[in-house]
């Protein structure tokens, strides 16, 4: 279940960025990869799979996870998928995000979240997204609730002071890596039209279910990058 390694001791530390649907997860990341590389989208539930993206903050270099959302509880096969997809980026890591909305308030799904995260052993970090003005910085507070400690305001979209803060602060808490240039991968993409196995065959080569594999045709609605 290693990722981003080349199988020697220099592992790239994995920093997993999870949470519900729509708290703007992927927007973060696309500020920490410096691009619009995760698909955003006003639809919750648009980021289906596990993305990982090799990204630098301050001379650190690690790989981010951004997760489709975590739904516990729902019957429907694809957000399972997504459950599960979410919950082994968190066994991946060696930091989480825990990201939550600054401007909806606690959810019920946020407090299964924060039971399930609860359970792990990682570190991790609660980051209040969209508290995107300072008459917002009141809600914040009210995320002690969940039990994972201080809530610490972002604007993800905005990219106001908080991000570089967290990310100073999840940086401090990594693995020391210094990555080799010598060992830049080989990159080979697999094309091809809907629902012709793409999803499966990188599966296979894997040996495990890094991509949802569904008999739904477009599953897979972003690009997946991984390492072999
Ligand atoms: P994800 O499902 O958690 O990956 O969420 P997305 O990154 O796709 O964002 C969901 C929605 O929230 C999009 O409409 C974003 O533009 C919006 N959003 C993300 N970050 C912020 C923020 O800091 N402030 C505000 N106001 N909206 C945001
Ligand atoms: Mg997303």
């Amino acid at each position: 279940m290693e990722i981003g390694i080349n199988g020697t001791m220099k592992r790239r530390p994995v920093v997993a960025i999870v949470g519900r649907p729509n708290v703007g997860k992927s927007t973060f990341v696309n500020r920490l990869v410096g691009s619009r590389e995760s698909i955003v989208d006003d639809m919750p539930g648009v980021t289906r799979d596990r993305l990982y993206f090799d990204v630098e903050w301050t001379g650190h270099h690690f790989t981010v996870i951004d997760t489709g959302g975590i739904v516990p509880g729902m019957e429907d096969e694809i957000m399972m998928s997504i459950y599960t997809q979410a919950q082994i980026a968190t066994e991946q890591a060696d930091v989480v995000i825990f990201l939550v909305d600054g401007a909806e308030g606690i959810t019920p799904v946020d407090i299964d979240i924060a039971n399930l995260l609860r359970k792990s052993d990682k570190k991790i970090f609660l980051a209040v997204n969209k508290i995107d003005t300072p008459a917002r910085e009141a809600m914040v507070a009210d995320f002690y609730a969940l039990g994972i400690g201080e809530p610490h305001p972002i604007s993800a979209m905005h990219g106001t002071g908080g991000v570089g803060d967290l990310l100073d602060l999840v940086v401090s808490e990594l693995p020391e890596f210094v990555p080799d240039e010598e060992s830049k991968p080989i990159r080979i993409a697999i094309v091809g039209k809907p629902n012709a196995g793409k999803s499966s065959l990188v599966n296979a080569l894997l040996g495990e279910e890094r991509v949802i594999v569904s008999d739904v045709s477009g599953t897979t609605r972003d690009t997946i990058d991984t390492e072999i």
